[in-house]
């Protein structure tokens, strides 16, 4: 075994997110694992772009509350202890509330050897008025 110490969190980029969001990154399996755990931390207002995951993302809620919509669905308000799952391929955005922050588990699978295509593909900015939309 080994033990791997804390190290420094990253800000999420301009470009993937909408205001502040900083990330640890827990776990990158090495081949054949394609174990991917991040812990994501959003400030209030603070969501990422809308986006998908090749083989699919599960979500879970470890404080405070956070938003998350799949494209053409509702926007859900999700607390911690929640689980969210979103299937491959699925276009949708998550983040904090506009008066919370919030923090998740953000779990998934990189594309496996034989996958072409994108582990995460990521598309435009969510709007203040599709933020707002609850
Ligand atoms: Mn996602």
């Amino acid at each position: 075994m080994e033990l791997l110490p804390k190290t420094p969190s990253t800000r999420g980029p301009a470009e993937l997110f909408t205001g502040d969001v900083h990330f640890d990154v827990i776990a990158k399996g090495e081949a054949p694992s394609q174990l991917r755990v991040n812990l994501v931390r959003f400030a209030p207002g603070a969501r990422t772009a809308w986006h998908r995951h090749a083989n699919g993302q599960t979500l879970h809620v470890t404080d405070g509350v956070g938003l998350v919509q799949s494209r053409g669905g509702e926007v859900i308000v999700m607390k911690p202890g929640d689980t969210v799952y979103t299937p491959p391929g699925e276009w949708h955005w998550h983040g904090a509330t506009d008066q919370d922050f919030m923090c998740h588990l953000a779990m998934w699978e990189g594309l496996a050897g034989d996958q072409d295509g994108q582990e995460t593909e990521w598309a435009a900015h969510v709007t203040d008025a599709e933020y707002g939309a609850r």
